[in-house]
């Protein structure tokens, strides 16, 4: 008889081998952390003695879950912006607080509060991409876990590089220490094409095969950025992605939502694994990964729970089943992705997907210790029939339809026991808890004063520039447009320079909440020719703070102090995110004319409101000051100017054109 350290025995033993074969009652022999043997109870236990024997009895003896992919610090973010559009919920809500609070400490508490999640929930190895990886990697490994951890790089600046040459750096660190490690496989993690550059992909290669480690990159999660990436490069995005030479590292592919089967057949070629992430793609309403197809082309197919943030929570068992239930509803058939397809996913292919097939994901000889003990004698799992079945069926639909991750009794990774009875042996559960609570006040703390104002809340998403503006200004109103050209020609003021453009403004009103107002502008500038093509189009935000007035007897001096930043997001992510009580659109004709007049410059600007439609059209005089006694004189060749005009004071509009258009429209006046 062979000794060896540990047999589990007396189960219902499933190895989600290729034929899947089941031994009821069934054993398995580990020791020094590795598969010994595994087979019927009696023929194991006739063979070895061990130092620990365990009674399976009434349980279900499988492979450890493999959850494919995750953000494990993101646990810390759970639940913090819920039922928000991708791009909201991303740029509006996980960046700033992600900027602000994510450091090496966050990294490594977030990850351990996550193994904890997992392990209960039966899952020994994980596929990660996050900021600080070494701290994920160091909580991880701590924790007794088995993980993939790839390092992520973008273009712009991250919590942890402040450029992509130095996320590589930080890559190539990372890997060469950990390169090695028994249960930590370093990566390289360019986060997706759309936030890496050409360069930036070509080192992340270089590196991964530098070390033969793998890759890990999110491919095509929504549909607008696989639109996206065809208009800016011509290419779809595999294609793109491989033109790059991305595929000559061993690369694992997140979501892979919108991919046509001429893609994914590049991905197979490359043997690219993917991750399916059901729960996220919902929640995030992504779309719905042709998960049968990509199995059927043979690529492996792992489940993944994605970041906490986006789920909410690590529970495998709960992705399984979505993932198998997901893919009949899609698909109009109730025979697609059966229970063992769905557990092959969670264990197996996952493990292939992840590129570790050879250390784990199934119960075979010579692979790692990493198992999950599951109590079948659960109510929601009685009774249970046998007859018909092939194998592992009966059993994996079992624990696929009707288990849940509470009925994991033990688990053991890399051999070593890291829970029991459901206690978690590695983690302090307790400190964990009070710790990420005290993490979490911080941030409550941080986004309420963020959410104070308007102001701080557009500071929050950045490249916000303030610019102060003084100008005396003037607005009338004539009832022909002729009358602006006729004089600049009877009185010789030739205009130095002219443009012509069409405003869309949308003004986002806060009511109580905020007295600023937000301004999305769109403006087309138009070519000086006949048909007035558009030349260009800026898109603009601006908020619009109190107004300071000086009222000359003509005029009126505007102080100013405005934040404005080039409107990178679309009308309604802003909406979205503002959230404002209500919004007015004032879109206009404006025909610019730059004149010299006293010796000084004005800009006079011929208005035709549009929308809402105002009758006639309005002329603004404007010029730039910069001291009292300039303002002065600026206003005292303002008032000449309007004499030139023949313009009554009593004519002079005072209101500014949101005003006039709420008035127009009968909404409530807006602040000034
Ligand atoms: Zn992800």
């Amino acid at each position: 008889m062979a000794h060896i350290d540990l047999l589990l025995t007396g189960g219902d033993l499933l190895t989600v081998n290729k034929p899947f074969d089941r031994f009821s009652p069934g054993a398995l022999a580990i020791h020094d952390g590795v598969i010994e043997a595994v087979g019927p109870a009696r023929e194991i236990t006739d063979t070895y003695t061990a130092d620990e024997v365990v009674d399976c009895q009434g349980c279900a003896i499988i492979p450890g879950l493999v959850n494919g992919h995750t953000h494990a610090p993101m646990t810390l973010l759970r639940g913090l912006a819920d039922d928000l559009r991708l791009d909201v919920w991303l740029m509006g809500y996980m960046m700033p607080v992600e900027r602000e609070f994510v450091r090496p400490d966050f990294c490594w508490l977030g990850a351990q509060l996550a193994c904890a999640e997992m392990f209960r929930s039966g899952v020994t190895c994980y596929g990660d991409m996050y900021y600080y990886e070494e701290a994920v990697a160091d909580a991880t490994a701590e924790a007794g876990m088995r993980a993939v951890c790839a390092q992520s790089i973008l273009k712009f600046p991250t919590p942890d590089s402040a450029s992509f040459d130095a996320g590589l750096r930080l890559a190539q660190d990372f890997v060469t220490r950990w390169v090695g490690h028994d249960l930590i496989l370093p990566a390289v993690g360019p986060h997706a094409a759309y936030t890496a550059t050409a360069e930036l992909l070509r080192g992340s290669t270089q590196l991964a095969r530098a070390y033969d480690v793998p890759i890990h990159i999110h491919i095509a999660e929504t549909e607008e950025e696989v639109s996206q990436q065809v208009e800016t490069h011509q290419r779809p995005v595999v294609s793109w992605l491989e033109d790059q030479g991305l595929f000559e590292a061993p690369v694992t592919a997140h979501h892979c939502v919108h991919l046509d089967d001429d893609q994914l057949r590049v991905l197979r070629h490359h043997r690219v694994g993917i991750t399916h992430n059901p729960s996220s793609n919902l929640k995030l309403a992504s779309g719905f990964a042709p998960v049968t197809r990509m199995l059927a082309l043979g690529i492996p197919v792992s489940v993944g729970t994605d970041g906490a943030a986006s789920n909410n929570d690590l529970d495998m068992f709960e992705e399984m089943r979505l993932a198998a239930l997901l893919a009949k509803g899609v698909s109009d058939d109730p025979t697609a992705l059966p229970a063992r397809q769905a557990l092959a996913m969670a264990t197996r292919l996952g493990a292939e997907a992840l590129h570790v097939a050879h250390q784990t994901g199934s119960l075979e000889v010579g692979k790692q210790a990493d198992v999950a003990v599951v109590d079948l004698e659960r109510i929601h799992l009685t009774p249970r029939f046998e007859h018909g079945s092939d194998g592992g069926d009966s059993l994996a639909s079992a624990l696929v339809y009707s288990g849940k991750s509470t009925d994991v009794r033990h688990v053991l990774c890399n051999g070593r026991w890291v829970m029991r009875d459901r206690e978690l042996l590695t983690l302090d559960v307790e400190e964990l808890r009070r710790r990420a609570a005290k993490v979490a006040g911080r941030i409550d703390t941080f986004l309420a004063a963020r959410e104070e104002n308007v102001l701080s809340k557009l500071v929050a998403i950045g490249g916000v520039d303030r610019v102060e503006t003084f100008e005396v200004q003037v607005r009338i109103r004539f009832d022909d447009a002729a009358v602006v050209e006729e004089v600049l020609e009877r009185e010789h003021l030739t205009p130095v320079r002219t443009s012509r453009r069409h405003q869309y403004d949308t003004y986002f009103l806060f009511g109580e909440r905020d007295t600023s107002r937000l301004r999305y502008r769109e403006d087309e500038v138009l070519a000086e020719t006949v048909d007035g093509q558009i030349e260009n189009v800026v898109y603009r935000l601006t908020l619009i703070g109190e107004t300071k007035h000086r009222e000359f007897p003509r005029s009126i001096l505007l102080s100013r102090s405005r934040f404005d930043a080039p409107a990178t997001h679309s009308r309604r992510f802003y909406r979205e995110y503002f959230q404002p009580e209500d919004e007015i659109r004032v879109h206009k004709h404006r025909r610019r004319y730059h004149v010299r007049y006293g010796g000084t410059d004005f800009a006079l600007n011929l208005d035709r409101v549009t929308r809402p439609p105002l009758p006639g059209v309005y002329l603004e005089i404007t010029s730039r000051t910069w001291s009292a006694q300039d303002a002065e004189r600026k206003a005292q060749l303002m008032a000449e100017l309007l004499d030139l005009f023949g313009v009554a004071t009593r004519e002079i509009v005072r209101a500014e054109y949101v005003e006039l258009a709420a008035d127009q429209l009968g909404s409530p006046a807006p602040n000034p």
